[in-house]
């Protein structure tokens, strides 16, 4: 007997149908005689939707009501689910985020979770019920709901099986497993059987939605076994785990793209000592994560410095840096939307030479040009125009021989 948790993404929640195909995968799991939690997200489509309803009463809403709004979603999935559930003969029961005592930062939209408090789902367990988590979502001291940024069931997942010390977590989406590059992309994409904490976390750091990032850290910290696997076939997916020897050898494991990205240049201030301080303090402040930075060679004691934030942050990042921009003398700022960042990932860089400039050349032989690059010990980063994107991601993907991968 084992402690598993389940979590259903959007596509396998979508309607009556597919609740009543996850609810005889979660009957099955429990009848091998397992302890069974479930997070589910909203239906497919039900998050962006509310999303649009609180923008359209305000264009500016509170951070509190937005995310009691954008977490309905998930209210609906679990109470539907755990009706299908009962109506099947299974003991079973939902729960809000709050309800099985997630409780989070401040940080309304992108809020991280500072402690789960397992004593009610264990309890729920012990007296043999199914209990049925709401993802995406937690309270903070105050009970204010929050919302954990796009994509956060799977990190409610992870965390609620560190939590419980799971034996592992299964992460049900629309596609067999983690591939060497999105299967939505490119047809070539070989599905991996197992990836590294490491290698996973800078695929999702990068954009590979399939994970998301927080949740692959938390993974990684408290080593829990997460699978990767479809709800729609009975695929073995690909497991998320320790680094090990075969691992090594691979140079590159994977291409990924993030289309959700703008660039941001602040051009002709001052090169001075606190400057960069001046610029990036506030945005961090607000929780705007900076990722690329790049400071061009001082020209005349001037220089232009540009970096990357979320694009979902743009219209905030205006705001903040134009009264910091006046404040600090810098010429002008120029916001640029139209870009992604492709990036190639593989543990095997560390011990290999030329993987950047097989790269580069594979981007330039179809005449992409590179407005920003940035590395980490194993993964290589490009900024292109994002009428590129896919094109980039298919010719990076040939270049390091991705399709011949088992
Ligand atoms: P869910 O709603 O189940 O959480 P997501 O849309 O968040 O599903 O994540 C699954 C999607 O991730 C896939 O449909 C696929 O398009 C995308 N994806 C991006 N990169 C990869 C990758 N390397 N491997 C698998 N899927 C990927
Ligand atoms: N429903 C939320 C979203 O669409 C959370 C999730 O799906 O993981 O981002
Ligand atoms: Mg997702």
């Amino acid at each position: 007997m084992a402690l598993i948790v389940q979590k259903y993404g959007g596509t396998s929640v979508a309607n009556i149908d597919k609740l009543h195909n996850v609810a005889s995968r979660v009957v099955a799991a429990k009848e091998k005689g397992n302890e069974v939690v479930v997070v589910l997200s909203a239906m497919a489509g039900e998050t962006d939707r509310l999303i649009q309803l609180a923008l359209s009463a305000s264009d500016n809403p509170m951070d509190r009501e937005y995310d009691a709004l954008i977490s309905t979603g998930e209210q609906v999935t679990v109470t539907l689910l755990t009706m299908i559930l009962n109506k099947m003969g299974y003991k079973a029961k939902s729960f809000l985020g709050h309800q099985v005592k997630i409780l989070t930062d401040k940080a309304h939209t992108k809020a991280r979770i500072i402690s789960i408090d397992t004593e009610k789902t264990l309890d729920e367990l012990r007296k043999g019920h199914i209990v049925v988590v709401a993802g995406f979502q937690g309270a903070d001291h105050e009970g204010n709901i929050t919302t954990l940024g796009r994509g956060g069931s799977d990190t409610s997942a992870v965390a609620i099986a560190a939590a419980l010390k799971a034996d592992y977590c299964e992460i049900f989406t629309d596609v067999n497993g983690v591939y060497t590059t999105d299967p939505n992309i490119y047809d070539k994409a070989k599905k991996l059987r197992k990836i590294s904490y490491e290698e996973m976390l800078e695929l999702a750091s990068a954009g590979a939605k399939v994970l998301q990032q927080r949740s692959v850290e938390l993974a990684k910290i408290y080593e829990v076994p997460v699978y990767v696997r479809s709800s729609f076939t009975n695929d073995g997916g690909t497991l998320v785990t320790k680094e090990d020897k075969d691992m090594e050898k691979e140079v590159v494991s994977g291409v990924t793209y993030d289309r959700d990205q703008a660039k941001i240049t602040v051009v002709h201030v001052p090169d001075k000592p606190g400057i960069a301080a001046r610029l990036f303090t506030p945005l961090s402040d607000q929780n705007i994560v900076v990722d690329m930075i790049i400071q061009n060679a001082s020209v005349d004691a001037f220089t232009d410095l540009t970096f990357t934030v979320p694009r979902k942050d743009i219209r905030q990042c205006q705001t903040i840096l134009h009264k910091v921009a006046e404040e600090i003398g810098a010429e002008r700022l120029e916001f640029d939307e139209n870009i992604s960042k492709v990036s190639i990932v593989g543990v095997g860089m560390k011990s290999h030479a030329g993987v950047a400039s097989r790269m580069f050349a594979a981007l330039a032989n179809e005449g992409i040009n590179i407005l920003m690059i940035s590395t980490s010990e194993i993964k290589i980063s490009c900024v292109i125009e994002s009428k590129y994107t896919e094109l980039a991601v298919r010719v990076l993907h040939d270049a390091f021989g991705l399709e011949q991968k088992i």
